[in-house]
């Protein structure tokens, strides 16, 4: 049996969740373990689109309320981190639009008159036109009307780069997770057979928290997986749009983020109403057909002669809500020293450490002595999704 180790905070699952909570309680002098299955950021964090909402896009089927803006702050808090000045440095992280655009590709979509009312929005839309228009859209057939929000894109991947480099030696690769207990209370985990004794021990795996909260026989919270049907292209006549697609109904018809590939060209990555539920009862290739359907009728300038589709079908894991979606806080529930949570979003990383410190706080949980930990087994970094799908 591999040495047993003590802690301050054991951490389950390394996507954005677990990796930025692991950094801010390290800058606060708690000693921590993160263990990850597979690679840093390969759940969900590294297929997501990187916007990091400001809660706009609620507002636009007004599911954004005054009791529910823990959203609204977040892209201050990360403005704040990636210019170093913030909760962590993130200097180094690549911003790939300081801007997500609100796009209607027709006339004013009727909703988007409340949506402009709204508090969540108000100041912070700008209508753009001409040269300040995303690259794909300096067209002159384009027609539509382009308004900027003040919400960012980030590079995923050099964010969970980043936040690795700021996990010092803590991480380790391990698959076998057991209840380590005493006198009937959870006090660590075992971990591929090596006891790690904690003072609290977090679960942040994503769609993973089901199955450990099983083998800890843990029944709440209770999981839920909303399946998504994602699209990617890529091709030398893309160029970079970042932007909510707005149709006739409350979701955007597409979202579509662009990043960059490693050999230099451009893939779009779509989603929106595309990829809910009538893109995930299509097979591969009638979503490819639909997709560039959609991008032929909103772009018909871009020659996509050249393009290569693929997709990716992928869950988002959240805890199980009845009826409406409430999108826009953390979700965190505690059970004497164990805490699992599903931050919901990749924005919303932030407010999850928040509501982990706070219960931390709460019970007075200090950083204790440790011995320095054992050169791990360090998982290694995930690939972008579009340089395995479309190398
Ligand atoms: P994950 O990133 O899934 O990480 C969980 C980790 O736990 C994984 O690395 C996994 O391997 C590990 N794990 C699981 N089980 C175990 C185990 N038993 N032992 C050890 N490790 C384990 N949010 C935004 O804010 N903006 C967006 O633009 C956006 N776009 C999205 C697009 C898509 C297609 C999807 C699916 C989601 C998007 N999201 C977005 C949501 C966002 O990606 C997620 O809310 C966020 O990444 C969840 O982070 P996480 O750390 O909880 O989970």
């Amino acid at each position: 049996m591999s040495q047993s180790l003590s802690t301050d905070v054991l951490i389950v699952g390394g996507g954005i969740a677990g990796l930025w909570l692991n950094a801010r309680l390290r800058q606060q002098g708690f000693a921590t373990v993160l263990v990850e299955r597979g690679s840093l950021g390969g759940g969900q964090s590294l297929k997501s689109q990187g916007i990091i909402h400001g809660g706009a896009k609620y507002a636009l089927h007004g599911a954004l309320t005054g009791a529910s803006e823990a959203i609204a702050d977040m892209p201050r808090r990360w403005r704040e981190a990636l210019a170093g000045t913030g909760e962590l440095d993130l200097s180094g992280v690549r911003v790939l639009s300081d801007a997500h655009y609100l796009w209607s590709p027709g006339t004013l979509a009727g909703n988007l008159t409340s949506f402009f009312a709204s508090k969540a929005v108000r100041g912070r839309v700008d209508q753009v036109k001409g040269e300040q228009l995303p690259p794909a859209l300096q067209h002159p057939k384009f027609k539509g009307k382009v308004y900027r929000l003040a919400e960012l894109v980030l590079d995923v991947p050099s964010l969970i780069a980043r936040l690795a480099e700021l996990a010092g030696d803590g991480l380790l690769a391990a698959e076998r997770i057991e209840p380590l207990q005493e006198h009937g209370e959870l006090c660590g985990l075992i971990v591929d057979g090596r006891e790690i004794r904690a003072q609290r021990v977090v679960l942040s795996a994503g769609a993973g928290n089901a199955e450990l909260l099983a083998a800890l026989g843990v029944e709440q919270p209770a999981q839920q997986l909303r399946p998504l049907h994602m699209v990617l292209a890529k091709g030398p006549a893309l160029k970079p749009l970042y932007a909510h697609c707005l149709g006739g109904g409350p979701k955007p018809r597409v979202t579509v983020t662009t990043h960059p590939a490693a050999d230099g060209q451009w893939v779009w990555y779509l989603g929106g109403d595309l990829a809910e539920a009538d893109g995930v009862a299509r097979d591969e290739a009638a979503q490819i057909q639909a997709a560039q359907k959609e991008m032929a009728a909103l772009l018909p300038w871009v020659d996509q002669s050249q393009t290569r589709w693929a997709t990716l079908r992928v869950d988002r894991a959240e805890p199980a809500q009845s009826g409406l979606v409430r999108p826009d806080n953390a979700f965190l529930a505690e059970q004497q020293r164990l805490l699992v949570g599903w931050p919901t979003k990749l924005a919303l990383a932030p407010d999850f450490a928040d509501r982990v410190l706070a219960r931390l706080q709460r019970e007075h949980v200090q950083p204790a002595a440790h011995a320095p930990l054992p050169e791990l087994p360090r998982p290694p970094l995930g690939q972008p999704v579009w340089e395995t799908l479309l190398p």
